[in-house]
């Protein structure tokens, strides 16, 4: 059920007993995964199927052992099995797991958050980002009684149909579907945008007057590499919502409550409208909110007009954990997470630059994500510039030898305050021989 990786770069089969669920999966499950980048088809092999985590290590279900730079994807930035989160989650459970009536526990998460994020007066959770953006727009929309929204190209947001879009042909036109399923009607209210230019926001705004309901953009971007935004971009598309009366959306999902104790507003402090978390406010579990302006959230149901719900929304134990790690996180706790993640990226480069291999080491506070390129990258074309069959090789090798990497090369790395001198040793063991391998590699 593996694939040959795009480079043909050698790596090892080592994993039977991964293969063997692989290959049970694959059966039941399209692909074998429940979402798409755990197949490992950017860098071909055979997916790790984890079976334990402890602290900064995974083990997989041959018994190997991983230092872990995934981190679920961002959200276990206390590393795994955190004795606090798994007793606050026990203490959770032994109560009942779902009641579909408030709780005092969604209402303490929500204060926590609204205690950090000066911006975020009020907050509805929900269980996944994804949720999170959409139900954000369809606010936006029922607020401005607009219907056109500005992304950008590269940014995720999760599949909301919406923004599954892709740039048409000229700059600030109408967007095309980015995947089968979403119809011309959906994708058509979208103007997608290169990251990182304004001139390309002023020219829509000029272009469409009076009908452009929000701009939504990743807070700093995460999901096609490590791109951060140029000094005063977000401040630009902020004023340029305002004078247009248009609703500026941070999408804070990865960088919320990761990059700072208030994420990335706590960064460059511009004041969005309404703002999307996920990952780390959920400790681990299906927990994500979105919030921001009173008067705005005021419109959602059941006190205005715009509906919005979910069965498990403010779940009992999602927002036990969620709320066990946010408490959890205080400035030492980010000082640790910006100090590893600094050690790791200072060995990264080191390797690289050793074996001659040009690079670029990108980094949004403590969010980090290595190209294999020699020139800035500053949007989504300049990502896809990059040598993806280096990264193939440098991935690979680092697996064999017990370092877990996000299995592509346009995904943030994460660390965690877990990692500590011996999980970092043992990433500095691995780098030489990846970067040899980058080195290596050639083009398929
Ligand atoms: C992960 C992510 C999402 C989607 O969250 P899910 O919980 O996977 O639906 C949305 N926006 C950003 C910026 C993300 O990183």
């Amino acid at each position: 059920m593996s694939e040959a990786p795009s480079s043909g770069t050698p790596y090892p089969y080592d994993a039977p007993a991964s293969q063997a669920l692989f290959d049970r999966a694959a059966a039941v499950t399209p692909g074998g995964v429940n979402s798409p980048v755990r197949a490992f088809r950017a860098v071909g092999g055979t997916p790790r199927f984890m079976v334990s985590g402890a602290g900064p290590y995974l083990t997989d279900a041959d018994g190997r052992e991983y230092v872990d730079l995934v981190c679920s994807w961002g959200p276990m930035i206390l590393g795994h099995s955190h004795p606090e989160v798994i007793a606050a989650v026990q203490d959770a459970v032994s109560r009942g797991t779902s009641f579909g009536t408030p709780g005092e526990g969604e209402v303490a998460l929500a204060e926590e958050m609204v205690d950090r994020i000066d911006p975020l007066e009020q907050v509805r959770l929900v269980s996944s980002g994804t949720e999170a953006t959409m139900s954000a727009i369809r606010l936006a929309r029922g607020f401005t009684q607009r219907s056109k929204v500005i992304k950008f190209a590269g940014c995720y947001h999760g599949h909301v149909d919406s923004l599954l879009a892709a740039a048409g042909s000229g700059v600030a036109t109408f967007a095309l579907p980015d995947t089968p399923g979403v119809t011309g009607a959906q994708a058509g209210d979208t103007i997608v945008l290169p990251y990182n230019d304004l001139e390309s926001v002023h020219e829509a705004f000029h272009r469409y007057p009076g009908e452009i309901a929000c701009v939504i953009t990743e807070a700093s971007p995460g999901n096609m590499g490590v791109v951060p935004p140029q000094p005063g971009f977000n401040e630009g598309l902020k004023d340029a919502c305002r004078k247009n009366g248009a609703l500026y959306i941070s999408d804070e999902v990865m960088t919320g409550f990761r990059t700072s104790r208030a994420g990335w507003y706590g960064i460059d402090g511009v004041k969005p409208d309404l703002m999307t978390f996920g990952k780390v406010m959920g400790g681990g579990f299906p927990a994500a909110a979105f919030g921001g302006r009173a008067d705005v959230m005021a419109h959602l149901a059941p006190a205005g007009p715009v509906y919005q719900a979910g069965t498990l929304s403010g779940n009992p134990i999602a927002t036990a954990a969620g709320l066990a790690q946010l408490r959890l996180l205080d400035d030492a706790a980010y000082d640790k997470v910006d100090t590893v993640s600094e050690t790791i990226q200072s060995l990264v480069t080191e390797a690289l630059t050793k074996e001659g291999v040009a690079h670029r080491l990108q980094n949004a506070s403590n969010m980090f994500s290595v190209f294999f390129t020699d020139r800035e990258v500053r949007n989504y074309e300049d990502a896809k510039r990059q040598e993806s069959f280096r990264f193939t090789a440098f991935f690979h090798s680092m697996l064999a030898q017990g370092v877990y990497l996000p299995p592509s090369s346009f995904e943030s790395w994460f660390v965690s305050t877990a990692h500590d001198e011996q999980a970092v040793q043992r990433i500095a063991d691995a780098l030489p021989a990846a970067a040899r391998a980058a080195a290596e590699a050639t083009a398929a």
